[in-house]
């Protein structure tokens, strides 16, 4: 093991988009910075993130984009807090930095902004090549392993290892913790540093999926029909929540925008459910109306005077018994009950919630606990569905950061 004193004033751990924003901007005025990764390379969840496009922010009014946001209860998210982090860099902002680097962005219908390419790899090189210009050293294949105070100097020891678990020490006055959720380990993120916060006894909400399928177990004459088929335009509710858009029937249960906006209630249920409105544009007299007095057959009259699409009937098959009673089969139609058994494993989805607590934050992003000390990104407890939030946050946080060392190395 060796012990080395470095030159630069900063260690950035991990380099997805949180840490690499802050990385951009203490380099950017004039701090020494170093960007420590455990994997080869920068930005690998950021690549994952590009084929599907790269969903960077979504185009519209700032309340109503900030209103997306949340965290978990015990987790003491403030939204006005958090307000004031995206307002620093916004979804205005994020477009012109794209620009900056020679990236152009556009707005699909839906108000998602995307870079023209639909590709984060080039983003991602001309981003990592600007930081070398402005000196940012990138360290690879360094995993954090434990944070402790510097012997004879201010800031902090912190230990690595390498591949081959050989371990190396380096000492910096100022450190930002960015090492991203515990969703796609294999993209670096494998949410370790819980055992690093354990032992400096800061504390975390416990690290859940989010953005992710929930499981239910379909029979296979349902499945013939419906795997892969999404039903659209439907609202879905649990609880008080209610949402419109779309899922999708998979082998394992559904998938789906719609269900990724309601993962928080329904992680808050103790026996998750959905009901689902197959037919909001009707009333439930109006489609009772629009039967016509039939009394027999009425799933199969249902696929011409309600317009229903095959996987939606299978759906009403599969889950209610036949019924001749209009009355009972509209009420079906306007609220199919389906009983969640549980979200997809960690690994496979979006993003986790969950995260260090706000009450160990200051308004700086500073750990209260370890002064000098910053987080940013995913692995703070905030939450949002999917849409270009994930990655706003992770841009605005890591921005709060970078300011934040900027403003305490002057007044130093
Ligand atoms: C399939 C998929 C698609 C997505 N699409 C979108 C999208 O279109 N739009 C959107 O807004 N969001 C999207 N996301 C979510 C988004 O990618 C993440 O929220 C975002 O990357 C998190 O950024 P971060 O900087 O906090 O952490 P990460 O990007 O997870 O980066 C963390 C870094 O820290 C490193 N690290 C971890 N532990 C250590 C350690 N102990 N020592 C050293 N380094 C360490 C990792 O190797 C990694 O490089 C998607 C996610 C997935 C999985």
């Amino acid at each position: 093991m060796s012990s080395q004193s470095t030159s630069e004033t900063v260690a950035i751990i991990g380099g997805g988009p949180a840490g690499l924003r802050a990385a951009e901007l203490i380099s950017a005025a004039g701090i020494s910075c170093v960007l420590y990764d455990s994997m080869p390379s920068v930005g690998r969840k950021f690549l994952v993130a590009g084929k599907s496009g790269l969903n960077l922010t979504k185009d519209e009014d700032l309340d109503t984009f900030i209103s997306y946001y949340g965290g978990s209860h015990n987790g003491q998210f403030d939204l006005q807090r958090w307000a004031s982090i995206i307002k620093e860099f916004d979804n205005k902002m994020i477009r012109e930095w794209a620009e900056g680097l020679g990236i152009t962005t556009f707005t699909a219908n839906s108000g998602k902004v995307f870079p023209e390419a639909m590709k984060a790899a080039p983003l991602l090189r001309r981003w990592v090549h600007k930081l070398r210009e402005q000196g940012v050293n990138f360290r690879m294949r360094h995993k954090l392993a434990s944070i402790a105070p510097a012997e004879k100097e201010q800031g902090y020891k912190l230990t690595f290892t390498s591949p081959l678990d050989e371990r190396t020490s380096y000492n910096h006055r100022y450190v930002v913790l960015a090492m991203g959720g515990a969703s796609w380990p294999q993209t670096g993120s494998d949410g370790a540093w819980r055992d690093i916060l354990d032992q400096q006894q800061v504390c975390y909400q416990t690290l859940q999926a989010d953005n992710c399928g929930w499981m239910h177990p379909w029979n296979d004459e349902f499945l013939k029909i419906a795997e892969g088929k999404p039903l659209k335009n439907i609202h879905l509710s649990c609880g008080d929540q209610k949402v419109t858009g779309e899922v999708m029937i998979t082998k394992y249960g559904l998938e789906g925008s719609a269900i990724y906006q309601i993962g928080r209630t329904l992680r808050s249920l103790p026996k998750a459910y959905i009901e689902i409105d197959l037919k909001p544009t009707f009333t439930h007299d109006q489609l009772v109306a629009k039967m016509g007095g039939k009394q027999h057959g009425l799933l199969r009259e249902a696929k011409y005077r309600w317009k229903l699409s095959p996987q939606a009937m299978a759906l009403i098959k599969h889950q209610y018994k036949h019924t001749n009673d209009v009355n009972l089969l509209a009420t079906q139609i306007k609220a199919c009950r389906i009983d969640l058994d549980s979200p997809r494993p960690i690994d496979e989805v979006i993003s986790t919630s969950g995260g260090i607590c706000w009450s160990e934050l200051n308004e700086q992003l500073m750990l209260n606990k370890l002064p000098g000390i910053f987080a940013c990104g995913e692995m703070i407890d905030w939450e949002a569905p999917t849409g270009g939030y994930l990655m706003q946050g992770c841009f605005a946080s890591g921005t709060r950061v970078g300011k934040s060392i900027i403003q305490m190395s002057a007044e130093e």
